[in-house]
């Protein structure tokens, strides 16, 4: 399926109204600590991992509950062996994301200061690893949270801060700026990784010199996407394999295999009843060639008029999860819009912008 919401990630339950999710690699990691340590330590372990989970939690719903008081809306919360993504819908303001930012961090040493009291403070000072109880590993765990998180390298909260920051200052690229320090950054984290021998920091160094690019080119992609519109970047109509809702699988077999098309919608007179995958045509073709297409259909797909600016489309996709969009034209089917193609669409874009305009354009966040 391509839905594109990662499937492999269990939903738990929800928190103030957000979905809490935990990725498998976490429970995997769960299990192995278990596993790995000596009998007598696993349960010891076990409840170490899980209250350290409660803490992240914490730390992201911290983000999600300010970014709530700006009005924006947290899609999910996920969980991930090192560290939770609590994914916001929208791009704040600069304000909105100084508080967004700082709210996670703050929580880790709100945290810190109420187990103070009880820690053993000698085994810390002593860096008696063998000394230390719960308690003071939970200390120092979100003492290290909060530090790690306020490097200020994007996707961390400290870049975030930083861009923010950077914005509020009326800096032009603040984002493209903020990413260059990040990169920096990573470069001497991931070379003082290999002088005191760390594999474990270098790699993450490394995720997060990727994340830095990423972040850049997601926020030039939205602010490029105001300046167009749906009806600009869609497949439109006259250009699309459909299906009716009567179609078999194994006619529909024939049109997926010389079209490269992702995805077809399914039609019932002129209205999209659902969108079928290309992929699950294939799977399907063996074993089911005589059902309806109907059957393998994608039902809930969020529509856009075709004269709404591209960025709301961003939006709407990240809202809902969704790969596709289906386009309307006062009402009716005017075409589809496929994310991955928006996104090549936007380089590109950006691309041409980058050798016509002066060189002083802004692809920032739209603000
Ligand atoms: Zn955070």
């Amino acid at each position: 399926m391509n839905q594109n919401r990662s499937s492999w990630a269990l939903q738990v339950g929800t928190v103030a109204g957000i979905p809490i999710r935990i990725h498998l690699t976490f429970l995997i990691l769960l299990l192995w600590l278990v596993i790995g340590s000596e009998s007598g330590h696993a349960v010891h372990e076990a409840i170490f991992v899980i209250l350290v989970f409660v803490c992240v939690l914490l730390h992201e719903l911290s983000h999600s509950l300010v970014a709530r008081r700006f009005a924006v809306q947290t899609r999910d919360i996920t969980l991930y062996p090192f560290g939770g993504i609590a994914s916001i819908v929208s791009q704040p303001t600069p304000k909105a994301e100084l508080f967004i930012a700082l709210a996670g961090p703050i929580s880790n040493i709100i945290i810190a200061a109420g187990l103070f009291s009880w820690v053993n403070q000698s085994a810390l000072e002593n860096q008696q690893v063998d000394a230390m109880t719960l308690i003071d590993r939970l200390f120092v765990t979100n003492v290290a949270l909060a530090l790690f998180n306020l490097i200020p390298a994007l996707p961390m909260d400290g870049g975030r801060v930083l861009r923010a920051v950077l914005h509020l200052m009326n800096v032009k690229r603040a984002t493209r700026i903020a990413a260059r320090i990040s990169q920096g950054l990573c470069l001497i984290l991931a070379a003082t990784a290999l002088y005191i021998e760390q594999p474990m920091l270098f790699v993450i160094s490394f995720i997060i010199f990727f994340g830095a690019v990423q972040e850049t080119v997601r926020s030039e992609a939205r602010g490029i996407a105001i300046a167009f519109t749906v009806a600009e970047a869609m497949i439109p109509r006259e250009r699309l394999e459909c299906f009716t809702h009567g179609t078999t699988v194994s006619k529909a077999l024939r049109t997926a295999l010389t079209s490269l098309q992702p995805l077809y919608p399914v039609l019932l007179g002129e209205k999209v009843i659902g969108i079928v995958f290309r992929e699950d045509i294939l799977e399907h073709a063996a074993t089911q060639p005589d059902e309806y297409v109907g059957g393998l259909l994608i039902e809930e797909c969020p529509s856009i008029d075709s004269t709404e600016p591209l960025s709301s489309a961003f939006t709407i996709l990240e809202e809902t999860g969704s790969s596709v969009l289906i386009v309307l034209r006062e009402g009716t089917f005017a075409g589809i819009l496929v994310h991955d193609r928006v996104s090549d669409f936007l380089l590109l874009q950006g691309i041409r912008d980058r050798y016509s305009k002066d060189d002083d354009a802004e692809w920032s966040t739209p603000l």
